[in-house]
């Protein structure tokens, strides 16, 4: 295609994969234009805490951000420990050497991660047109604009609390059919949710369940775990990738790609992992390289998850107790995750068998 000045870009989403691409783009030179169709980089989500997963590298995920050209200068929490409860009530202390993860606020609010990422591509002189859908391709073009449909859904409370910071969770059908229900505490800010992997219809049942575990077993909601101008939040998310991902010369990243942490919807890294990816086949003048960059560095753990989570969901309320105690026995559950989550041999075997029988999951590679 021929070119006068530096090569254009267009990205259609301002989410943590369009924003990474961007990014990554502008430090390569390239004049990037981003499309948001909502009024405000974030306004997704709700200033809900979310986890950026920090066991599936040996690395640091923080590291790996800034060897992106990606300055983590969004609010994050390190956390190493976090407590979750079997079905029938037991807490597991689940400990890592390293942060496990590090909790980041979503949404628009200031030090959010979407508008550190967002003051970032500003800074590099990307074009933001927010509250405005990406018109048709037309040149090089990102495609990141998150899950068109889901498979996993979340249903919560976000709120302000003067309690110390915490994580917990809880393996349960009851409280999360075949997912798990969640309390992060994290720098006065509270997010508690159901995120449920099967019988949607049963979420709001289940929400209701999840905060009276939460109050009977921590107090929230009372004086030792107060909960401060509780606000609902909710959303859907999607594993699922396509067989291609690039088409010509729109490539396709992040959810809008179904790239998912299919085994418990970690997909931030997924999302910024697959843009940058897909930036560099962009570099190279040779877009079609994205289609084997992903499919070397995602499809196997994709695959991965997909097989983890077919048996995760064969253990239901009888089994979440033993799976828990083996997690919890760890003496580093961030090394014992990482090779949990990491692609194997007979995982490889595994995933033609089992992969139609995982819910919704109607593609793969
Ligand atoms: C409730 C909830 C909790 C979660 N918790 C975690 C967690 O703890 N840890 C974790 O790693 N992941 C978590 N996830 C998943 C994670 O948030 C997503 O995987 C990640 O945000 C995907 O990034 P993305 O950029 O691909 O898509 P998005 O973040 O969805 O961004 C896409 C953007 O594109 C915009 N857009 C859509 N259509 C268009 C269009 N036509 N033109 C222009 N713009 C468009 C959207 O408005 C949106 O801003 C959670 C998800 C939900 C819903």
């Amino acid at each position: 295609m021929p070119q006068q000045g530096p090569p254009e870009l267009t990205v259609a989403g301002a989410g943590p994969a369009g924003l990474a691409a961007a990014i990554r783009a502008a430090r390569a030179g390239w004049r990037v234009t981003v499309y948001e169709r909502r009024p405000e980089v974030g306004a997704r989500f709700h200033g809900d805490l979310q986890g950026l997963e920090n066991w599936s590298t040996a690395g640091d995920v923080l590291e790996e951000l800034r060897t992106w050209g990606i300055e983590p200068a969004f609010r994050h929490h390190p956390f190493r420990e976090v407590t979750v409860f079997d079905p029938a009530g037991q807490a597991h202390r689940c400990r890592g050497r390293r942060p496990l993860f590090y909790l980041v606020r979503r949404g628009p609010e200031p030090e959010s991660l979407d508008q550190a990422l967002r003051h970032q591509a500003e800074a590099l002189g990307v074009r933001l047109h927010l509250g405005r859908p990406a018109p048709p391709p037309a040149g090089w073009r990102i495609q990141a604009h998150g899950p068109r449909s889901g498979n996993v859904i979340a249903l919560g409370l976000v709120f302000e609390t003067e309690a110390p910071d915490g994580c917990w969770a809880a393996a349960s059908d009851r409280l999360a059919p075949k997912g798990y229900a969640y309390l992060l505490v994290a720098g006065g800010r509270g997010t508690v949710a159901a995120c449920l992997f099967a019988d949607f219809h049963r979420r709001r049942e289940c929400l209701a369940a999840t905060l009276a575990f939460f109050r009977e077993r921590l107090g929230l909601g009372t004086a030792r775990l107060p909960m401060e101008r509780p606000r609902p939040f909710g959303g859907t998310g999607l594993f699922a990738p396509a067989d291609r991902a690039a088409a010509g010369p729109v490539l396709r990243v992040g959810e809008a790609a179904g790239f998912q942490d299919a085994l418990f919807g970690f997909g931030i890294r997924y999302a910024m992992r697959s843009a940058v990816l897909a930036v560099d086949a962009l570099l190279t003048g040779e877009p079609e390289r994205y289609e084997r960059a992903w499919r070397r560095a995602l499809a196997r753990r994709f695959r991965a998850a997909v097989v983890n989570r077919y048996f995760y969901e064969r253990l239901g309320d009888g089994g979440y107790g033993g799976f828990l105690r083996a997690v919890a026995a760890a003496p580093d559950v961030r090394r014992w995750l990482r090779r949990y989550y990491g692609p194997s041999l007979w995982k490889d075997l595994a995933y033609p068998l089992v992969r139609s029988r995982v819910r919704l999951l109607a593609r793969g590679p």
